[in-house]
């Protein structure tokens, strides 16, 4: 075997005889405790305490105004699409290099996805080749950026940040200003990533975050609206709702709403994870530090670490391999060892739905997709 003293060393790390799986989550502080009191409240459903305590939490951690609590991080992004204005006469810039909840929440808001490559280092978004997209193909009329090519109206520009690294994102909401294009940042894998010190999420007019079993802390399911303005995160709350006009016993909804509240037991979860988050990303940045320092021995392979003016909550590991041929064989050893690795996410470009959509070039993103591998990266106290 090609890669088995990497598969011992990561055997190691986990000190464990069996599976070694990705990600799992970790509750080692008050979970049980507030989810148990949330079940003698009886107020585990649409109303409690817990919604409102979590959703202050997430706004202060992130540094946002709003934080609104959602069912997943799917109905957040939703949500966020659908506020800042796009519809079916729209489309929506993004990576083709991300999981499908992003192209999923364009799509329900009957708007078509357009495909801009990344940059290798932070593999989100890339700042150049996003504005080199708009100075070809789009036009300003009336102060609304239009893509000559369709006539369509660009909607939004929605960068991901993948597996917890910002993308330069400091420069693509420049870009956005400058063509007055809302901005909307997946932040679904980077709780607890900052760029140039400011917190991923916090620069789009509304962004979204997940709390999925596999992202860094979790509900179980669930995500989060966040955004500075009043006006959105009112709306928010309120199509999150089912659009109830506030009546003491009266239902009656002024538009057509969605059932995308998070119920309380799960934000109970959520409270209880967030008081342990620090601690969750201490360990993570530890994990990182010990795979940086493991790997810089090997040649061949490269870790990735987080990229220029930023800092990554490291979600999940990424390594680098030296072609498409060496990623195959490292993936079917690990995962043949019980050692869980996976290649990144199939191309966006590549899926039946998408394959028609406008994109630019997409260098990158393939020569990504060739390369890069995850590998685990769950709390080591979980194993223990
Ligand atoms: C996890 C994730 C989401 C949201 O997923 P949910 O499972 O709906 O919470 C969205 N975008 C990306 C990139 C994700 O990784």
């Amino acid at each position: 075997m090609r890669y088995r003293e990497t598969i011992d060393f990561i055997r190691s790390l986990y000190n464990m005889d069996d599976f070694i799986p990705l990600h799992t989550p970790v509750f080692m502080g008050n979970e049980k405790r507030y989810v148990e009191e949330c079940i003698d409240s009886t107020f585990v459903s649409s109303v409690g305490k817990f919604v409102d305590r979590f959703e202050e939490m997430v706004a202060e951690f992130v540094g946002t105004k709003y934080a609104i609590a959602t069912v997943n991080g799917t109905a957040a992004l939703h949500i966020a699409l659908k506020l800042v204005g796009v519809d079916e006469q729209c489309e929506v810039i993004t990576q083709p290099l991300t999981f499908i909840a992003t192209c999923n929440a364009i799509s329900y808001c009957n708007a078509k996805p357009v495909f801009i490559d990344v940059d290798r280092d932070t593999m989100g978004l890339s700042p150049e080749s996003l504005e080199a997209f708009l100075k070809e193909y789009t036009t300003m009329q009336n102060g609304t950026c239009i893509n000559k090519t369709t006539g369509k109206k660009i909607g939004a520009v929605a960068p991901m940040h993948t597996f917890g690294h910002p993308c330069r994102i400091e420069e693509v909401a420049e870009i956005c200003e400058k063509y007055r294009i809302p901005l909307v940042e997946d932040a679904a894998e980077s709780l607890g990533s900052y760029y140039k010190g400011r917190h991923t999420g916090a620069f789009g007019t509304v962004s979204a975050f997940s709390f999925n079993g596999n992202k860094t802390i979790t509900t179980g399911g669930g995500g989060m609206i966040v955004t500075d303005d009043e006006a959105l995160a009112k709306r928010a709350k309120h199509i999150t709702t089912t659009a109830k006009v506030p009546h003491p016993y009266e239902y009656i909804h002024d538009e057509i709403g969605y059932n995308y509240r998070l119920p309380n037991i799960n934000a109970a979860l959520g409270c209880a994870q967030m008081e342990k988050l620090e601690e969750i990303l201490a360990d993570k940045r530890q994990m990182a530090d010990i795979y940086r320092k493991y790997f810089s021995k090997k040649p061949k392979i490269t870790f990735v670490s987080e990229p220029e003016s930023s800092k990554s909550n490291y979600w999940l590991n990424a390594i680098m391999l030296e072609n498409s041929e060496a990623r195959d064989i490292f993936l079917k050893e690990c995962n043949n060892a019980g050692v869980m690795t996976r290649p990144i996410w199939r191309l966006m470009n590549r899926l039946a739905m998408f394959k028609d959509v406008q994109h630019g070039s997409l260098e990158n993103v393939e020569w990504l997709e060739e390369r890069v591998v995850n590998i685990p990266s769950s709390h080591r106290s979980v194993q223990c």
